[in-house]
């Protein structure tokens, strides 16, 4: 049997669980609403999933508070939350091909990228801040000898996680892991495009061993579970990842309930910058990748291409050529490279983009709109605009999508003016032979990752992160688990 009629036979057993998970339970909503799932490539109906509310984000908030307050979790050893967590780990191993389906089949991306990416990504993400929990330490001060000044970590209380489609498991890795590492009790709301994966997890949490009411999942719209939740008076912090505007309104909602803490990964237009010594070769397939991959729905795709004036347009014929390795597909199919984009609302956006670039006057190289023959699915061309100007909408905006824009350039100093005039600030690479002109750049450039004759590199190690309005705060690295702490400080007079 070949691999594609295997993933369809599977694909075709796959039940999905549909109920919320509060306190260690799948139950129903209060109001028993519900909401369909649908799959991107066929327009088909996955599943009828449980809609939550205020109600619902209520009680599992209720069950957070008590399973924190009860201390089985928040007080338990950490080497035995450690081993709890690495169970997770193995067993999201054990269901790859479950969790892989069911992302492909809500968020349409290709099944590879899952078995190769997001899935053991995810794991991993569960090793890693397993490995960092009795690696907090606490610290004595250099005091008055009459004092013994003691700075100690705890858990905050409730953490909420509130995730985007775009990589539906791992999103929810990256926020519950560390929140749950720290000791912390999390609600989580997946996005409602893509709310099925989330619900393997809490099945999963239970077989190893996380006790009831520690991870509670609530699905549901962001209008009103979302807000609910960012608003609710019980809340400790806000983890959120998604767009800037939702981004905003968490800050908003803090301000407007508790104080709580916010951490926002939100949006980017991330420049990768290629100077005229640069490996072209090697550059282009960076470039290539770096705005196809996951259809382009990636936050730090690198979506404007910052070419100097003397490669410009063999970069521009070189990228067409090697941009044939994206081709829509069927996501089920292995050798699939492009899916198809979560939902016709987010293909009717894209489209417009293209259409706005044609408008303002961008030259079509490649794609520019949606391909022959597969119009069940939210399909995209994979598109590439050149002689693209700062001014233009497709030079500002976040498209998310497959659409790139190349704009040329004179000299380093232009490229990182025009690099930097943007709202974002999370990904950018530069390519180029020249070590100063790397570092010099690399000190310029007003992003939380830097590449250099990379893109999309990185370990558990790396902040991920942004800077201005790609939001405040880290994914992966230790310093997260930091940002899922309170600092107390005990002062003992010693008389
Ligand atoms: P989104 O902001 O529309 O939704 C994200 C989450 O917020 C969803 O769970 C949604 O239900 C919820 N939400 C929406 N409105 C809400 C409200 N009023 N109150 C409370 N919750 C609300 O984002 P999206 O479309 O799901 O994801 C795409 C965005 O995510 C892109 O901008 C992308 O750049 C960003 N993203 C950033 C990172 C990063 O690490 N920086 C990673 C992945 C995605």
């Amino acid at each position: 049997m070949n691999d594609t009629k295997r993933w369809h036979e599977l694909a075709a057993k796959v039940k999905p669980e549909t109920c919320l998970f509060i306190d260690g339970k799948f139950v129903d909503a209060v109001d028993s609403q519900r909401f369909t799932t649908f799959n991107p490539a066929t327009g088909q109906p996955i599943a009828e999933m449980v809609r939550g509310n205020a109600a619902d984000v209520d009680l599992a908030v209720k069950a957070a508070r008590r399973a924190y307050k009860s201390g089985v979790w928040s007080r338990m050893a950490p080497r035995e939350r450690m081993d709890i967590l690495y169970r997770v780990a193995r067993l999201i191993e054990d269901h790859a091909d479950e969790f892989a389906l069911l992302d492909c089949l809500d968020m349409g991306k290709s099944i590879s990228e899952l078995t190769g990416g997001d899935v053991p990504f995810s794991a991993l993400t569960f090793q890693y801040f397993a490995e960092t929990i009795d690696k907090i330490d606490g610290m004595v001060t250099n005091t008055d000898r009459s004092a013994l000044h003691m700075i100690v970590r705890e858990p905050l209380g409730v953490v909420a996680c509130v995730t985007p489609w775009n990589y539906p498991l791992m999103m929810a890795a990256w926020k519950v892991a560390p929140a749950l590492a720290a000791g912390n009790s999390v609600v989580l709301k997946p996005a409602e495009q893509t709310p099925t994966s989330a619900l393997l997890l809490a099945r999963i949490f239970a077989e190893a061993g996380v006790p009831d009411g520690v991870f509670n999942v609530v699905n549901g719209y962001g209008e009103d579970a979302g807000r609910a939740l960012a608003l609710h008076m019980d809340v400790d912090k806000i983890s959120f990842t998604g767009s800037t505007e939702v981004g905003k309104l968490m800050m908003v909602y803090s301000g407007q309930s508790n104080m709580k803490k916010v951490t926002t990964e939100c949006g980017g237009k991330s420049p990768q910058i290629i100077m005229g010594d640069a490996d072209l070769d090697t550059a282009v397939t960076y470039a290539v990748n770096g705005i196809f991959t996951n259809q382009g729905e990636v936050c730090s795709a690198g979506s404007r291409l910052l070419v100097h004036e003397s490669v410009y347009e063999e970069f521009v014929e070189k990228f067409a050529i090697e941009a044939q390795r994206f081709q829509p597909g069927d996501p089920l199919d292995p050798a699939t490279t492009m899916g198809p984009l979560v939902t016709q609302e987010q293909q009717r956006k894209v489209l417009g983009y293209i259409d706005s670039a044609k408008s303002e006057g961008a030259k079509l190289v490649i794609g520019g709109g949606r391909p022959s023959g597969m119009d069940a699915g939210n399909y995209v061309q994979p598109t590439l605009f050149k002689d693209v100007k700062e001014s233009m909408t497709i030079a500002r905006e976040e498209i998310f999508g497959p659409v790139g824009a190349v704009i040329p350039f004179k000299t380093g100093e232009e490229a990182i003016a025009i690099a930097n005039n943007s709202i974002y600030g999370l990904g950018s690479s530069i390519w180029t032979k020249d070590l100063n002109t790397a570092h010099r750049m690399a000190r310029d450039i007003e992003a939380g990752l830097v590449w250099i004759n990379c893109y999309e590199h990185g370990d558990m190690t790396q902040p991920w992160g942004g800077y201005k309005q790609s939001g405040q705060g880290r994914d992966k690295c230790f310093e997260t688990m930091l940002a899922h702490m309170q600092t107390k400080s005990v002062w003992i007079n010693l008389g």
